[in-house]
């Protein structure tokens, strides 16, 4: 396993696995890599090769007052993970070299990006976008991988590769749950003891709508307003948003129909979590 630092050194190793017809996969990370990481790792493992894994906190995703630089950084860990499960090379570029000074074009979803997690983190996606993007040019994957774990973001990259006619499959692979049913996260490290327990709400939440729907409830208001009254009773918790929308366009729908997206972000002390589920109506 390389890694690789430099931008040229990566464009370079691309050039020739393209060269020699290889599919290249990507699996674009922020580090702090834990087992859901690892399952799109496996993922890529199975299908690609070579494989690249990135690992980037992109100061552009992160909002003025966000946690871009206590954000968990351990390259080293890191790295003897990826070792372990076969990673080809792991591109971890320095941020002076992704982002040149001066820096003045962004990649924009719109309409995607600023609902639900864009109402409250309105720059969010534009830096993912833009970061994915380049991410793309870098490494040329025919297959990059993603975690349904950021429903959002795998919706607002499909729809960036389809509208800019990137040539790269994108791949979405379920969420990681810890055995308590909490979605594994590297911002999970934040929490302490207690709020580790407190941050149960947000799955005992989505699985509340899903028994609702699964009962024959219909109207998403009342789902949304149970979801609501069980995290209110978790005195570290406050809901940032809750969502039952289309689970293609984001748009919300007043009635649950077919297969919905059920998406929520709750902030459990300081700690801002987000999950999600789909949920499929029987009709
Ligand atoms: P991040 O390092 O948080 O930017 O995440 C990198 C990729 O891993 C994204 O595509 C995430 O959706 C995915 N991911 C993060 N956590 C999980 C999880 N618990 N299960 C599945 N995928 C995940």
């Amino acid at each position: 396993m390389e890694i690789v630092q430099r931008v040229s050194h990566m464009i370079a190793i691309s050039k020739e696995a393209i060269r020699r017809n290889q599919a290249i996969g990507l699996v674009p990370t922020m580090g702090a890599l834990h087992e859901g990481h690892l399952s799109l790792v496996r993922k890529g493992r199975s299908l690609t090769n070579p494989l690249v894994v990135s690992i980037f906190v992109n100061p552009a995703q992160f909002g003025k007052n966000e946690d871009f630089s206590r954000y968990p950084r351990d390259l080293d860990a890191d790295a003897a993970l990826l070792k372990l499960e076969g990673v080809d090379f792991v591109f971890a570029p320095a941020a002076e070299e992704m982002y040149m000074d001066p820096f003045a074009t962004w990649v924009v979803v719109e309409g995607l990006s600023q609902r639900m997690c864009g109402v409250s983190r309105p720059d969010h996606f534009r830096g993912v976008t833009t970061v994915v993007t380049k991410l793309f040019n870098i490494v040329r994957p025919a297959v990059a991988f993603f975690g349904q774990k950021d429903a959002q973001q795998s919706v607002i990259v499909r729809r960036m590769v389809q509208d800019l006619n990137i040539d790269t499959e994108i791949v979405i692979c379920p969420t990681v749950r810890d055995a308590d049913g909490v979605a594994i996260s590297s911002r999970n490290r934040y929490l302490n003891a207690e709020e580790r327990r407190a941050a149960t709400v947000l799955v005992s939440a989505l699985r509340t709508a899903e028994r609702m729907i699964a009962g024959g409830e219909r109207t998403s208001r009342r789902i949304a307003d149970a979801m609501i009254q069980l995290i209110q009773r978790e005195p570290l918790a406050h809901v940032d948003y809750i969502s039952i929308t289309d689970g293609h366009s984001l748009q919300p729908v007043a009635e649950v129909a077919g297969a919905v997206l059920i998406a929520l972000a709750v902030f459990i002390g300081k700690t801002r979590l987000i999950d999600n589920l789909m949920v499929s109506a029987a009709a």
